[in-house]
């Protein structure tokens, strides 16, 4: 088993900070997923705030500041 704390990229902070580390640690874990590209399902990666670009298909699209919401 690897040694570390559950509270994952948060830990960096240290102790006392409570549910704001685990918030931030959605928002991080968001960030770090890979992004699907609603026109071709492929690989969308951020290259700028709010706008994605799809590696596959190269189209680029407006999406979350910090992750992609599919809402369309
Ligand atoms: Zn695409």
């Amino acid at each position: 088993m690897a040694k570390g704390k559950k509270i994952g990229a948060a830990g960096r902070f240290g102790a006392g900070y409570g549910k704001v580390k685990k918030r931030l640690n959605d928002v991080e874990a968001k960030q770090r997923k890979k992004q699907v590209c609603p026109f071709c399902n492929g690989r969308a990666k951020r290259i700028e705030k709010a706008i994605w670009e799809c590696q596959k298909c190269k189209k680029r699209f407006a999406g979350g500041a910090y992750h992609l919401e599919q809402n369309s």
